[in-house]
């Protein structure tokens, strides 16, 4: 059929992005459709932070059983089913997925399969297998988000895989090559080290996780030291030769070619936006970034006013709790509310052994800012939880104004530092100080003391001046 359809709002992509736009506009009063090409959920839950995660637990798991003697647990023969693990990770997924389906139908959005394609400023139409039916829209919040960047010279097929492909292998491969020291390179490397096996990351600039501190990623660096992992940073991966074994790539370092062979070669370079293709964009004549991205205010509207882009299709980290929070704005927005976005306190976070997180400003940051700054810095070590839970490696440095005693930020390695990082992101958003933070009663014992702690250390250095 060729049936036109009158909505107020369409979203287009139903990731963590569109999911979210399309609950909350329904809640602000609008009819709302939502568009999506492949699975609800997006990235996000089918090939991104859901299955990674799911891992991740299941690698932490094995790990802690294997070292169970420490704490006086014999556990001998810890095997791990790799067939099996895929089918928990499978289960986490759909649970997760029904969870959107069950939030979009609770608040009236209807969903349709199929992609979408502008044909003007106020209609889309969208393509799939039966028919490609027009929707006519008030306003139009566009969340198509991200796809791996493919590089000429690994190109994704047999055994060079994107993320998607190394969430989904069937077996734990004997040897894994991976190109980019990034934080999703370094979370499914560390996850196939753990499961045992070798593992070889190369890595652009100096070093893993560029864009954090030295004194977070050296952690996370010793920590591969542990399983055997080679990094090689400074490094150019120039090409791949795979036969129907295996796969080698050519590196230079330092000036030196070198070789390595693996099963499969991980390729993690970066993402880059669905702005391309058929959404016909052009036809708009919407303004993009030289790199791609939807243009936006601090609301969210793009160049054509009625139409809002949020997630990864514009331009900041590309993580899902941004997207969710873009949503939310452009949903407030394009129902006439004064909401605007402020990323003061995006947290970012990096799931691997140790956890580190970051939010606000680090010291480095803070000074290059012309800011008189305070560190309180305190140890896992110290700490009466961590201990008992045989996880002392780790710290959490809490960064202050020392002039007015604001908290400016805090970055945190260790167990949990995914957790811990939000009660920093609300001290932040409260315009709390480090008094207020060391005034609040932790409970004991917790992690949640470092925080406190951290406060307490940095307090004592304001008063010494
Ligand atoms: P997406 O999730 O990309 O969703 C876009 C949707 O739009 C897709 O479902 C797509 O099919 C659909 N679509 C595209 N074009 C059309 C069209 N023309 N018509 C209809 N539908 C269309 N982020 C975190 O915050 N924490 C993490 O731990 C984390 N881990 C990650 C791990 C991995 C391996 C990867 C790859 C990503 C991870 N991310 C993580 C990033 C996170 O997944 C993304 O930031 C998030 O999914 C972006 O949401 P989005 O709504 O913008 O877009």
């Amino acid at each position: 059929g060729d049936a036109s359809l009158d909505i107020d709002v369409v979203v287009i992509g139903a990731g963590p992005g569109g999911y979210t736009a399309a609950a909350k506009a329904a809640q602000l009063g609008h009819s709302v459709i939502i568009v999506e090409k492949e699975e609800l959920g997006g990235v996000c839950l089918n090939v991104g932070c859901i299955p990674s995660k799911a891992l991740i637990s299941v690698a932490h798991t094995y790990e802690t059983m294997s070292h169970a003697a420490d704490m006086g647990i014999s556990a001998n023969d810890v095997k791990v089913e790799f067939a099996k693990v895929q089918e928990y990770k499978n289960s986490v997924i759909s649970k997760l997925v029904s969870g959107v389906g069950s939030l979009l139908k609770g608040n009236k959005v209807q969903v349709f399969r199929g992609e979408a394609m502008f044909i003007s400023e106020n209609e889309v139409r969208l393509f799939n297998e039966q028919e490609s039916p027009r929707y006519r829209f008030k306003h139009c919040i566009i969340a198509t988000g991200s796809r791996p960047i493919e590089l000429k010279t690994f190109p994704f097929s047999g055994r060079i895989m994107s993320s998607t492909g190394a969430l989904s292998l069937s077996e734990v491969p004997k040897s894994l090559v991976v190109i980019g020291g990034g934080y999703i390179g370094m979370e499914l490397g560390q996850v196939y080290a753990k499961f045992g096996s070798k593992v070889t990351i190369i890595e652009g600039s100096d070093t893993i996780l560029p864009g954090f501190e030295k004194d977070l990623t050296q952690l996370v660096s010793k920590n591969l030291q542990k399983y055997e992992v080679d990094v090689f940073t400074g490094a150019k991966a120039e090409g791949a030769e795979q036969t129907d074994k295996d796969v080698t790539v050519t590196f230079s370092v330092g000036g030196e070619q070198k070789k390595v062979t693996a099963d499969y070669v991980l390729v993690t370079v970066g993402r880059r936006p669905n702005t391309d293709g058929d959404l016909g964009l052009d036809l708009l004549n919407m303004k993009l970034t030289d790199r791609g991205y939807i243009e936006v205010d601090n609301q969210g509207r793009t160049s054509v006013p009625n139409i809002y882009a949020i997630g990864d299709i514009v331009a900041g980290p590309a993580l899902a709790h941004k997207a969710y929070y873009e949503a939310r704005t452009a949903a407030e927005a394009l129902s006439g509310m004064p909401s605007i976005v402020d990323y003061k306190c995006i947290p970012l976070v990096v799931f691997t052994d140790p956890e580190i997180s970051s939010v606000g400003l680090s010291e480095t940051e803070a000074k290059a800012k012309g800011m008189n700054v305070v560190v309180g810095k305190y140890p896992f070590s110290a700490n009466g939880r961590a201990i008992s839970m045989n996880a002392t490696e780790g710290f959490v440095k809490l960064v202050g104004d020392k002039d007015t005693g604001l908290v400016l930020g805090c970055q945190i390695a260790g167990i949990e530092a995914s957790n811990l990082i939000a009660e920093i992101g609300l001290a932040i958003e409260m315009g709390a100080t480090l008094e207020d933070v060391y005034l609040t009663i932790h409970a004991h014992p917790t992690l949640g003391e470092l925080t406190y702690d951290a406060a307490e250390m940095a307090l004592h250095k304001m008063k010494k001046k």
